[in-house]
């Protein structure tokens, strides 16, 4: 079921917004909640972080308040001051277009007599942490006599940080005729009396998952930064090199940055999502199926619609938000008896997510440290190899050979160097590659070719020149004979290592540990 958001009756800058962010359909939390909310109901969701939750009490959130009033008349709780800060961050980007809005958020730590001018200068909605907003309920510098919504996210999370006497405070204070929105990724008891106890009729909403057949196909993950996405990406693609291969990304304005970009660096690559005009897909799809291009770049609901299954790859560019949509991406690979393979590039707590996909598609999705382009050009070769293989058993080679015999026997070069060098043309401009990669660490005072990196770990830890050598060199698969001066001290020490490996040594290193501590590396400065 594909419900789009202009199908709701939302308002036009909200519309607007959520056009600029690119959201194609609404997910599966959304379909369901925001219709309910919008109605005036009392709903409680069951949903994890990752699903669009925010965006499902946040939408209708925004619809219903009124920017002529000046007063509070919506509170958003959370756990942490992290999500406070997220939820109001999604708020701002689905009321860019509205007028008079003012959403702020509220925590412990930050200074109370700045919160309490931000509050007197007229704010409508609140998302705050139980005790900060008991706080300054108790000191009467918040409202709640105009507030109609409430909306509690990650209830069971607030329920585990021991907030169940503050959200029951603030619930019993707030006016009867209210809405009361209740989220959360599990449903243990004390929640279900909350709801009870608080909420008059309230819609149970949770997405209903049927039984997914995962395909058996080689799945990987790999950790990224997001601004390494395009990197690793492009590294895979460069080193797989898939005859055709199906990229998916989470909105319609990431598919057309990711094109851009991959255009740029060299590569074949179509977009296609919900706003192109049917001649536009269908010449995007012709020219996928007929080879021209290589990387189909999509959206969800854009490649539900098309007949394309043959691919050797699939690339989640973004974590999807539903379990479903995981298993009808990578679904598109592996058909037919052929190999296929899935990657998932995956930001921070991205993981959670893909942990929650592996635990309910019960699938193995493996983490693969980023390939170096030194692994690169060795499955790039190997790749080329297979297909030598194949021609020399099936093919007359006689006028070939004698050619080569000619220029063999006219030069110094013996058959192995001309080999060589077909291998390296072949395998097109390594150089180009690195450079896109390999950045500038600029001067870190390491010798020619190297780079000094600097580890906030030293002989106090009782760590040897050894372990850092052992852990660099295992973690990383570089050879140790390549390590260069490792120079140690109380509490830090610098290695260096060749310029060509530091960026992988420096991203592999980030997520390790040397007996048992977790390290900063980075790259040393250089006076
Ligand atoms: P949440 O579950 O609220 O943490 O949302 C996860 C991420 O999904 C956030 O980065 C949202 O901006 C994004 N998101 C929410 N709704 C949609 C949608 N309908 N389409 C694409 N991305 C979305």
């Amino acid at each position: 079921m594909t419900i789009r958001f202009n199908e709701m009756e939302l308002q036009a800058p909200i519309l607007r917004a959520i056009e600029e962010l690119g959201y194609e359909e609404m997910t599966p939390i959304q379909a369901q909640a925001i219709p309910i909310v919008l109605e005036g109901r009392d709903i409680v969701g069951q949903a994890q972080t990752g699903t669009g939750k925010t965006a499902a009490f946040s939408i209708p959130i925004l619809q219903k308040v009124d920017p002529k009033v000046k007063g509070l008349q919506a509170v958003v709780l959370c756990p942490t001051r992290e999500l406070a800060i997220q939820v109001s961050d999604e708020m701002h980007k689905f009321s860019k277009f509205m007028h008079g809005i003012k959403a702020i958020p509220i925590y412990g730590g930050q200074d109370i007599a700045r919160q309490i001018r931000a509050l007197k200068a007229g704010v409508q909605i609140v998302i705050g942490t139980p005790g900060r907003v008991m706080d300054h309920m108790r000191r009467k510098t918040v409202k709640f006599d105009k507030v109609s919504m409430i909306a509690l996210d990650e209830a069971d999370e607030m329920l585990n940080m021991g907030f169940r006497e503050d959200i029951e405070t603030i619930l019993k204070e707030m006016p009867e005729e209210r809405q009361t929105l209740l989220f959360s990724a599990t449903m243990p008891q004390p929640i279900m009396e909350i709801a009870r106890t608080y909420q008059k009729n309230a819609a149970l909403v949770k997405v209903v998952k049927k039984e997914l057949t995962v395909p058996k196909i080689e799945q990987y993950y790999y950790e990224v930064r997001p601004k390494n996405k395009v990197d690793v990406l492009s590294r895979l693609l460069d080193m797989y090199s898939p005859k055709r291969c199906l990229v998916f990304c989470n909105t319609k304005r990431q598919v057309d940055e990711l094109v851009t970009s991959l255009t740029g660096r060299g590569f074949f690559a179509e977009g296609l999502h919900g706003d192109l005009k049917q001649q536009q897909r269908d010449r995007v799809m012709n020219s996928f199926r007929n080879g021209k291009a290589e990387i189909l770049v999509a959206t969800d609901v854009a490649a539900r619609g098309i007949d394309v299954d043959d691919v050797e790859a699939v690339f989640n560019y973004d974590v999807p938000q539903d379990e479903e949509y995981y298993v009808h991406r990578i679904g598109r690979t592996g058909r037919a008896g052929r190999t296929g393979r899935a990657f998932t590039l995956v930001v921070g707590k991205e993981v959670y997510k893909l942990r929650d996909i592996q635990r309910y598609c019960k699938t193995k999705i493996k983490i693969m440290p980023i390939p170096s382009v030194n692994d690169v050009t060795a499955v790039k070769a190997e790749k080329i190899l297979d297909r030598i293989n194949e021609i020399m058993e099936s093919e007359d080679l006689t006028k070939m050979i004698s050619l080569i015999e000619t220029k063999v026997n006219e030069s110094d070069y013996t058959a192995l160097d001309v080999a060589a060098a077909f291998l390296k043309m072949s395998m097109g401009n390594e150089n180009q590659a690195e450079e896109q990669v390999t950045p500038d660490f600029g001067d870190t005072g390491a010798e020619q070719g190297m780079v000094r990196l600097f580890i906030n770990l030293g002989k106090k830890q009782n760590i040897r020149p050894g372990d850092i050598l052992g852990a660099i060199a295992g973690e990383t698969g570089m050879p140790g004979k390549l390590i260069g001066s490792i120079d140690m001290y109380d509490k830090y020490t610098f290695v260096e290592v060749p310029r060509e490996y530091a960026a992988d040594v420096i991203q592999v290193m980030k997520e390790s540990k040397i007996k048992g501590k977790s390290i900063n590396i980075e790259p040393a400065n250089h006076k």
